[in-house]
């Protein structure tokens, strides 16, 4: 079946994030309102449902790559068969992006199911600061995770959100522990999403100001962008990378080929769009077409503009 769906830019889906529920055992500074624990407010979605949709999408749009994510992905009780599942119906790359907190135990069995890609979030070395962004501790846990990731086989990235004024003396203390492990480590510019929806500009560290903290102790170059990637890449004279995603200061919105499927099976053509598109009836090739072009209308044309509800709502 022909990939149709196609907006007036070029542009077309061809990652599918799925966030398995809209629950964390986190309670990010940046993500929730940084108030006890997230209550679950989903309904949730049967692995049997999610995987049917995601057949009938990928019937659609020829999905290359699925990403997992959430809430936290790793907390979705039947996560391997997921995996598994993706897999068996012939999508190529299978991602997920986690806190961590559960890697450990959870790595080498995804790995067997058909994962290939992890993305691990870690905004601090130090604890007191692990903490303050994430309101757990035990960066040591997270660490065990990653290093257990990489032994099974997986390919590892470190996602660390600076914010201004909280952990940007965290920069140099991630990339080296990232380059000493040989991973490549993406740095995020705070984004305007949820309870930060009309204050981002509070902890905003700009892509500048992070290149010119890496600066003090590496020296870099840039590397050239890959159409549809979110991150900006640079290469350290000595061969590590490490990328910026700058929503903010350089935006990726005119090649963005993202479709979110959130946990109530409802579909999102943008990050910075909370009306979320209900498909009634998945079989009904005529109406899903339509719901995608719709989703697909939802993308910003240049600019992120975020949206009031948390990356944990919609699916980081
Ligand atoms: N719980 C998993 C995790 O934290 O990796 C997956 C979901 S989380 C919503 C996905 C990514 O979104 C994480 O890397 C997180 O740091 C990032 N994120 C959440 N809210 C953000 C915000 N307001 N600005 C920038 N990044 C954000
Ligand atoms: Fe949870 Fe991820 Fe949001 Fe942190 S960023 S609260 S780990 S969903």
């Amino acid at each position: 079946m022909m990939n149709i769906v196609v907006d007036a830019y070029g542009r077309r889906f061809k990652t599918l994030r799925v966030s398995l529920l809209n629950k964390c055992n986190f309670n990010c500074t940046y993500c929730t309102e940084g108030e006890g624990q997230v209550k679950e407010t989903s309904t949730g979605i049967t692995a049997e449902d999610l995987l049917q949709r995601i057949a009938h999408l990928h019937q659609h749009l020829q999905l290359e790559t699925v990403r997992l994510t959430g809430g936290e992905p790793t907390l979705y009780h039947q996560l391997v068969e997921v995996i598994a599942g993706i897999q068996s119906i012939g999508i190529k790359t299978i991602s997920i992006t986690t806190n961590g907190f559960l890697l450990e135990k959870l790595a080498a069995p995804m790995k067997d199911a058909g994962l290939q890609n992890i993305n691990v979030s870690l905004d601090a070395m130090n604890e007191d600061l692990f903490f303050a962004m994430s309101k757990r501790n035990n960066v040591q846990r997270i660490i065990n995770g990653i290093l257990a990731a990489q032994k099974a086989g997986l390919h590892v990235k470190i996602n660390a959100v600076i914010m201004k004024g909280i952990n940007e003396s965290q920069i140099l203390p991630l990339v080296d522990f990232a380059f000493a492990n040989n991973i490549t480590i993406r740095f995020l510019e705070v984004m305007a999403m949820g309870h930060l929806h009309h204050q981002p500009q509070q902890y905003f560290y700009s892509q500048e100001a992070l290149l010119q903290t890496i600066a003090s102790k590496y020296s870099f170059t840039k590397i050239d962008r890959n159409g549809g990637a979110t991150a900006n890449y640079w290469q350290t004279t000595d061969g590590h990378t490490f990328g910026i995603i700058a929503n903010e200061s350089a935006p990726f919105c005119s090649d963005c080929n993202r479709l979110r499927l959130d946990s109530n099976g409802h579909i999102f053509g943008c990050l910075s769009s909370n009306h979320p598109i209900k498909i009634n009836n998945w079989n009904n090739h005529q109406e899903v077409t339509e719901k995608l072009q719709e989703a697909l209308l939802q993308k910003q044309p240049i600019k992120f503009t975020g949206s009031s509800l948390s990356m944990l709502q919609i699916g980081g």
